[in-house]
C-alpha cells in the first residue's frame, strides 16, 4: 500500500472520517468525562467507531486524541495518561483501519492561551505539551499529525514546530472559522489566507478547516486558502451545519445528501481531503464518499 504521504503528493482525493465526540457523547460519554480516556476504559466502542467509518468508505481514521495534550487532560486529574491514552488511541484507529487506510493522529488545542494574547503560558509551555503527545503518537504508529480546531497563530506555530521537530511525520494543520461582518475569522482573529500562509510558513504540509457553521461556508474559505496557497494540499472536515440547541442537547442539521451534494463544489475549490467534523456520522461520509468518487 502506498503511504499517506505518497497518496496526497499524487494528488488523489482521500476521504477522512466524521465526528468522533458526538457519537462518543451518543454511547454515553457524560459532560466532564475526559473523552481520550475511553480509549482505554471503552476501547470497543472507540474502535468500533473508527470500524463504521472505514465501512462508509473513510480512507483516513483520526484518532480519539483531540483533547490528549496534558494540559487538557490535567483539567480531569489525568495529566499522566498522556502516554497511555495517545498510543492506545492510535492503536484503536490502527486496528480498525487495518491495511485499507491511514491513521491521522488527532491534536487539539491545549485549552491553555499564550501570554501575548492574554493568557499565561509561554510558548515553551505549549511547545512542551504539543512534543509529548506527538511523540507518544508517532510511537503508537500514526500516518500523520493532523492539529485541529485551531485558533491561535502562536499556538499553531507550536504545534506544528514540536511535530516537525520531534517526529517524522507529515503534518496537516485546519483551523476553525466563523463568519463575521469583515469575513470569516478564527476566534482569535485570523483569516484563512493569514491562517494558511503562517501554518505553512511554520512547517505545516497540508492546511485547511474543521468544525465551523456547515459545509456552503467550507466552499468560500477553501477558496481563499487556495487563492495563497496554490500547491499545498487542503483539507476540509465541516460540522453537519451550524450546532442548535433544542432543549438542552445540541444537534446538527445538514443531512448527508445535503453534505455530500457540495462537495463537488468544495473539490473544484481546491480540497483534496474531505471528512466531517461535529455532528457528521458515518451516514454523511458514505454520502459524501459516494460524491467524492463521482469526482475522481
Ligand atoms: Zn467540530
Amino acid at each position: 500500500m502506498k503511504t499517506f504521504r505518497e497518496r496526497v503528493a499524487q494528488g488523489d482525493i482521500l476521504i477522512s472520517d466524521g465526528a468522533m465526540g458526538t457519537l462518543l457523547q451518543a454511547k454515553g460519554l457524560k459532560p466532564g468525562e475526559c473523552p481520550e480516556s475511553w480509549c482505554v476504559s471503552h476501547p470497543d466502542i472507540v474502535r468500533s467507531i473508527h470500524e463504521a467509518y472505514a465501512a462508509a468508505g473513510s480512507d483516513i481514521v483520526q484518532t480519539n486524541s483531540f483533547g490528549g495534550t496534558c494540559y487538557k487532560l490535567k483539567s480531569f486529574g489525568l495529566a499522566d495518561k498522556v502516554e497511555e491514552y495517545n498510543k492506545a488511541a492510535v492503536a484503536l484507529a490502527k486496528q480498525a483501519i487495518a491495511n485499507r487506510g491511514y491513521v491521522l493522529a488527532s491534536v487539539g488545542p491545549t485549552g491553555r492561551i499564550d501570554e501575548s494574547e492574554g493568557g499565561d503560558a509561554t510558548p515553551q509551555d505549549l511547545y512542551n505539551a504539543f512534543k509529548q503527545q506527538v511523540i507518544a503518537l508517532e510511537d503508537g504508529g500514526a500516518d500523520a499529525i493532523c492539529i485541529e480546531t485551531m485558533a491561535s497563530i502562536i499556538e499553531v506555530c507550536q504545534a506544528v514546530r514540536a511535530s516537525k521537530e520531534n517526529t517524522r511525520l507529515p503534518v496537516s494543520c485546519t483551523f476553525t472559522f466563523e463568519a463575521s461582518p469583515r469575513g470569516f475569522r478564527t476566534m482569535m482573529g485570523l483569516t484563512p489566507d493569514r491562517a494558511a500562509r503562517e501554518a505553512v510558513a511554520a512547517g505545516a504540509d497540508i492546511v485547511g478547516a474543521n468544525c465551523g457553521n456547515g459545509i456552503v461556508n467550507m466552499i468560500e474559505i477553501t477558496r481563499q486558502m487556495r487563492a495563497t496557497q496554490p500547491t499545498t494540499p487542503i483539507v476540509i472536515q465541516a460540522n453537519a451545519g451550524m450546532p442548535v440547541l433544542e432543549g438542552d442537547k445540541t444537534v446538527f442539521k445538514e443531512t448527508p445528501e445535503f453534505m455530500a451534494s457540495k462537495v463537488p463544489d468544495l473539490i473544484r475549490a481546491g480540497a483534496q481531503i474531505i471528512g466531517g467534523c461535529c455532528g457528521t456520522t458515518p451516514d454523511h461520509i458514505a454520502a459524501m464518499a459516494r460524491a467524492a468518487r463521482a469526482c475522481r
